[in-house]
């Protein structure tokens, strides 16, 4: 089934079919991803950025939050436990963190290979340059979200970026042949259903295999501490919407959707989500990577691995990659 812009936009506005969407995302997710869940073990790894995206809490200046940086033996000995506990992927997420240089990720990302593991980066905009090196040394996929593909928008939420140099980390990481994983937030201040629509597109337009999406959640010591947050069933709506347009991709239940909605998670994995991402260094520091508050981390993934089987679902012991 395929939406035009106008249908998605139409649906994102009328809630009186909600029911049908979720059924329908559910069902394309199980025809054509099936009944598994990958669970990949997610090291957030530093909580220092040099950028000012006015809705993260990790923004340089938010003199408030406890920094801190894992020492590139101890991100491989946290990959080394996470692969032993048995997890098939490894997610390395930051800020963006000069100190890991190309020469230093190249390092991390050689050490967390050697176990064996499919390897994801999340750690934001690179050189083509160093996209190749840490191809060169076995990453696997690499996650950057687009946020809003609103020019305008983009722009106010993001001080000194550039939306065309977004893209192009994108195009370089597709020319690269990682699996490229992007996503948007969903309510933003100013943020309009037609921008969703075209967001939902462009997942599309560029081929995206992962997608990962939620509410923004409104942060105290951001600019926009004073919004209100995003609606869970909007981002849902949108999630559903990506599931059915984009079919075969990967799709995480986030933390953000569960931290608006205590069911928040296992509502996703039954309206288009295929993966969750627990916290593999929540007791040691994720308390500190407040992106947002209150964030609803999973850490125990013998807890993880009961909620998905009482959905009838159970966990995937392959590496996880697009199934095509
Ligand atoms: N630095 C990397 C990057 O730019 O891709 C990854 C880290 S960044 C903190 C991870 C994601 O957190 C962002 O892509 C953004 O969508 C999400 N995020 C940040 N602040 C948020 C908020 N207040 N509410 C919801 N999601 C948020």
């Amino acid at each position: 089934m395929n939406f035009a812009r106008q249908e998605i936009i139409d649906i994102l506005k009328d809630d009186s079919q909600n029911n049908w969407l979720f059924e329908l995302a559910d069902k394309v997710r199980r025809e054509n991803v099936g009944d598994k869940v990958h669970l990949r073990g997610l090291i957030e790894f530093s909580n220092i950025c040099k950028c000012r995206c006015c809705y993260c809490g990790l923004r340089s200046p938010n003199k408030l939050i406890d920094r801190y940086r894992i020492e590139p033996d101890d991100i491989i000995l946290y990959a080394k436990k996470a692969v032993e506990m048995g997890y098939k992927t490894i997610v390395l997420q930051s800020g963006e963190d000069e100190f890991y240089s190309r020469d230093v990720m190249c390092e991390i990302i050689k050490g967390i290979k050697e176990l064996g593991c499919a390897l994801t980066l999340s750690i934001g905009e690179r050189s083509f340059e160093d996209y190749k090196a840490f191809k060169d040394c076995g990453a696997d996929r690499y996650l950057i979200r687009i946020e809003t593909t609103d020019r305008q928008l983009y722009k106010k939420m993001h001080p000194n970026m550039d939306f065309d140099n977004r893209v192009r980390c994108l195009k370089d990481l597709k020319k690269l042949g990682y699996e490229v994983g992007t996503g948007c937030l969903v309510g933003l201040p100013e943020q309009t259903l037609e921008s969703l629509a075209d967001d939902v597109l462009f997942f599309k337009e560029i081929d995206a295999d992962m997608i990962g999406l939620g509410p923004f959640i409104a942060h105290p010591q951001t600019p926009l501490k004073d919004s209100a947050n995003g609606n869970f069933i909007l981002a849902l709506k949108v999630m559903a919407l990506t599931r059915i347009l984009l079919k075969n991709i990967n799709i995480p239940a986030t933390t953000a959707m569960e931290t608006l909605n205590p069911q928040g998670r296992v509502i996703a994995l039954q309206s288009g989500a295929n993966v969750v991402m627990p916290n593999v260094t929540l007791s040691d520091f994720s308390s500190k990577y407040e992106i947002y508050p209150d964030k609803c981390s999973l850490s125990d993934r013998g807890e993880v691995e009961k909620i998905i089987k009482s959905i009838g679902r159970s966990v995937s012991d392959d590496y996880g990659f697009r199934s095509r």
